[in-house]
């Protein structure tokens, strides 16, 4: 039901000049609300109060376990109901403006918000489980020497309807929803979620917490809270507050063994140095060898791969359950570094090993539609408007 005429209406008159995709986008978005954010917007705008938490489950199935997005489509809705959603809020998650497939299967995903700004979200299917890696703010505030997004200085930050918004998005394009009489199944495709991708998920905290807590909630998204990880390049007050109010499994972008190199490529370090990096590490709730923090470490060529490392590194964790994601470093136009070859990686990687942390190197996915860690960034709408026209043009 097209409800902008009323809504126009209920305006002062200066601000009915406005354009029309004002008061649409004014609505509050269901998506994204807490239980208790949600019952109350509900009530506030006429709901009636006795039966606003029955509303709200319904809505969440409708929302997060059956993907639906149209008021009118919710069957377990009276008429009378239906318009009332429609009338007051919207349902909305970002527009899909590019997608991208690899050869490899990974998908990237360009993606519009409210305000025009786009950001990045990546699939990545594997043979027995399918991760999503999503962004937390549009650019970054931080400058890593190695990474493409740290180039991109901050737009704003996400919003828990838009972060939430990147699975829902996800989950249509691989048409993962429950029907009627088949409700998911143990076996998902979108099984894993990772924030790491553009931003830094402790500089907009509430926002990513809140929007955790969905995904993780069984009448939610419903994904197991031990299959959603949050990198952090080290925003030390909040690492333990992460621990306590999202309880995800954490990553710590660590990088370096030595307080020298590590303000180099990961300038917070400055602020938060590596022991006192650690020491967070070390206070992190319910660490034990079931729920390790997984150190990730960029491979640049002759700047942080020795084995003088390695060891220094194994050093220095010592007593953490911890697990060493080493990643090859992914190239992107401009970047100042390497990656190192694969035999000097491997010796890092075994020296790693045989101080008995598990060593995985990531195998990088998606480059070739630059999806692969440290590669997203969105290019001001300009450029990139102007390469789709000559593409299509040239198609
Ligand atoms: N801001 C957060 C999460 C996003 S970055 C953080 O820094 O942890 C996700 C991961 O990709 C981080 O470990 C980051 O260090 C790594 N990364 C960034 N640029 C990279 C590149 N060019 N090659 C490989 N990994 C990179
Ligand atoms: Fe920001 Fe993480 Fe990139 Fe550093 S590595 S610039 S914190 S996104």
């Amino acid at each position: 039901m097209d409800t902008a005429p009323k809504v126009q209406e209920a305006l002062a008159p200066e601000a009915r000049v406005l354009p029309r995709l004002l008061p649409k986008e004014a609505k509050p978005n269901l998506v994204g609300m807490s239980r208790e954010a949600m019952r109350a917007a509900l009530i506030e705008a006429g709901a009636d109060p006795k039966q606003a938490n029955m509303r709200v489950r319904q809505l969440w199935s409708w929302l997060y376990q059956k993907g639906v997005s149209d008021p009118e489509a919710m069957t377990d809705l009276a008429k009378p109901f239906r318009a009332f959603l429609s009338e007051h809020f919207r349902i909305a998650r970002p527009e899909i403006v590019e997608r991208q497939v690899s050869n490899d299967g990974t998908r990237k995903y360009l993606l519009r918000i409210d305000g025009g700004h786009e950001v990045e979200a990546v699939y990545i299917p594997e043979e027995d489980r399918g991760t999503l890696c999503i962004s937390s703010q549009v650019g970054c505030t931080l400058t890593c020497s190695f990474c493409h997004t740290g180039t991109q200085t901050l737009v704003r930050n996400l919003t828990a309807a838009e972060i939430v918004g990147q699975i829902l998005v996800a989950r249509d394009d691989l048409g993962e929803w429950a029907s009627a009489g088949k409700p998911l199944g143990e076996r998902r495709l979108v099984s894993n979620l990772v924030l790491m991708g553009m931003g830094e998920p402790l500089y907009n905290f509430e926002q990513v917490r809140d929007a955790m807590k969905i995904a993780m909630d069984h009448e939610g998204l419903s994904l197991s809270r031990r299959r959603i990880t949050l990198s952090t390049s080290g925003v030390v007050p909040e690492i333990v507050r992460a621990g306590e109010e999202i309880g995800c499994m954490l990553a710590i972008s660590f990088h370096a063994t030595t307080d020298e190199v590590r303000d180099r490529l990961v300038p917070i370090n400055r602020k938060w140095n590596i022991k006192a990096l650690l020491d967070a590490c070390r206070a992190w709730p319910r660490l034990s060898n079931a729920e390790r923090i997984t150190f990730e470490y960029v491979m640049l060529k002759g700047v942080n791969d020795s084995d003088a490392d390695a060891k220094r590194l194994v050093k220095l964790i010592a007593g953490i359950p911890a697990k060493i994601n080493l990643i090859p470093f992914n190239p992107w136009p401009g970047a100042p570094y390497e990656r190192s070859d694969w035999a000097r990686i491997e010796a890092f990687a075994e020296i790693v090993n045989r101080a008995g942390y598990a060593s995985p190197v990531r195998t990088p996915r998606g480059e070739d539609i630059m999806a692969a860690c440290g590669q997203l960034k969105s290019a001001t709408e300009r450029v990139r408007k102007a390469r789709v026209k000559a593409e299509a043009g040239g198609a």
